[in-house]
């Protein structure tokens, strides 16, 4: 067989698309993206299963968010965070850029309007990585939102996790214990848990999330259209041979 025709098989066996091979756009499939909360305690593991997801999937993109906390040490401005001062994110706030906003572990934290539509425009999921007051106030404005929370495997794992961060001071580290036990107390807010154990077990089941919500009745684009136009087909079908 040639390469090309395995290739075929191949696309065959995914349904149009090559197996492994992320969908590019979700909008050229027909359907319509949608925002995926990741929320979690600090210490769960959730940025690094952001990153992994963003690596695979060519149907996900990121929204970069605006913070007032200073940069740990290899975050780059413009792909991790948007770093900015106070005053500047208040200016922002102000003027109704963010389509949320919230203080977290003492510095401000926040979602722009126009990164969402920047994602969403060219056809992707957007993922964001927000936290319980962001992931409800994301819930309000966008009803079509995934929301998951990540949770550790045990309690040791998540302080562990939490130590070998060294780019935080002491108080810093109790105050993201603080709000890690306000955070679990939130779960119960979100569709989907994942416990982040072994690092691609969590991000196969991340994916497998946004698969099984793409294809949820809601989701499908034009299936009102779609079903309408078969139900017309058999009609006629049934009409023809019947007279
Ligand atoms: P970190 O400082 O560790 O990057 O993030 C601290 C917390 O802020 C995490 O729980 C993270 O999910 C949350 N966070 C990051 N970006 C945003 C955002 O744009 N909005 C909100 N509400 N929380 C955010």
């Amino acid at each position: 067989m040639s390469a090309q025709r395995e290739g075929e098989e191949a696309d065959v066996a995914a349904g149009g698309r090559r197996v492994g091979q992320p969908r590019v756009s979700a909008k050229t499939e027909g359907h319509n993206p949608f925002p995926v909360v990741l929320s979690s305690p600090s210490g769960a593991g959730k940025t690094t299963i952001a990153k992994a997801l963003l690596k695979e999937r060519q149907d996900v993109g990121y929204s970069i968010s605006c913070t007032t906390r200073p940069p740990r040490p290899g975050e780059v401005e413009g792909k991790d965070y948007y770093f900015l001062d106070r005053a500047e994110f208040v200016r922002r706030i102000e003027e109704g850029a963010f389509a949320e906003s919230a203080e977290v572990h003492g510095s401000l934290y926040g979602t722009l309007k126009a990164e969402i539509e920047r994602v969403l425009g060219a056809g992707r999921h957007v993922l964001m990585d927000i936290d319980i007051q962001g992931a409800a106030l994301i819930r309000q404005a966008f009803p079509a939102v995934v929301t998951i929370f990540i949770l550790p495997p045990s309690g040791e794992v998540m302080l562990d996790r939490l130590r070998k961060r060294k780019t935080e001071s002491k108080e810093a580290i109790v105050r993201r214990l603080e709000s890690a036990l306000r955070e679990l107390q939130a779960i119960e807010q979100y569709e989907y848990v994942v416990v982040n154990d072994v690092l691609e077990e969590s991000v196969r089941r991340v994916a497998a999330i946004i698969d099984a919500e793409v294809v949820s009745r809601e989701r499908v684009a034009g299936l009102r259209e779609q079903v309408a136009a078969l139900i017309q087909r058999l009609e006629d079908e049934i009409n023809t041979h019947s007279s």
